[in-house]
């Protein structure tokens, strides 16, 4: 695999991760993509303190700050990073995203454990590069027309995720058509129909 390919592929996991949207899926996710980011992010849980929120001022103008928050990791770093696609991956939120894809988490959990050998190595995630990437070419970053989840698009034309959502929009708007054209052209066809007979009549008068 060139290693163009690669990183595509990377950013379609990418496309999968923030699209998890349940433990079922998370599960699947963890269990199939395991080298993709930090194992610890699917155990270890963070505190979202309300002071940080205030701080971003991204946050102020949502009004004051709700209660403390504990969250999975994954489940924190996921919301960042939707947020980051639907702004379309601006330079700033990529940058916390791809160094948050660095801490080691276990620190804030419990003390007492050692740095993970990966983490030891400053291991670079497929989930970090794969930002990176996005960042750098940010039309790739978008939402399926038809189902609404996040895709990676390997063309700028690209508006559906998959082939199963390009062929279910072009039934559900050949039906559309036809729930609001359908009369007409019914009525349109059996009028030319007609006309057509009665045009074979006359012409077969004609030539008899
Ligand atoms: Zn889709």
């Amino acid at each position: 695999m060139t290693e163009e390919t690669e990183i595509f592929r990377d950013a379609q996991t990418l496309a999968t991760f923030s699209n998890l949207n349940d433990a079922q899926s998370a599960d699947y996710f963890r269990h199939n993509f395991q080298d993709f980011l930090p194992e610890d992010w699917w155990d270890i849980e963070v505190t979202i303190e309300p002071r940080e929120i205030t701080r971003s001022p991204e946050r102020l103008s949502l009004g004051p700050p709700g209660p403390e928050e504990r969250l999975k990791v994954w489940i924190k770093n996921q919301r960042e990073l939707r947020e980051a696609w639907q702004a379309g991956f601006p330079l700033e939120k990529c940058v916390r995203l791809i160094s948050e894809g660095a801490i080691p988490y276990h620190l804030h959990a419990a003390t007492q454990t050692q740095l993970s050998p990966a983490f030891r190595r400053a291991t670079v995630w497929p989930y970090q590069r794969s930002i990176m990437f996005l960042a750098t070419e940010s039309w790739r970053a978008r939402f399926c027309e038809h189902c609404g989840n996040r895709y990676v698009a390997e063309k700028p034309g690209r508006h559906y995720c998959s082939v199963e959502c390009s062929g279910a929009a072009r039934k559900q708007s050949r039906r559309t058509w036809w729930d609001e054209h359908g009369e007409d052209w019914r009525a349109r066809n059996t009028k030319s129909k007609q006309k057509e007979t009665a045009n074979r009549k006359i012409t077969r008068r004609i030539t008899r």
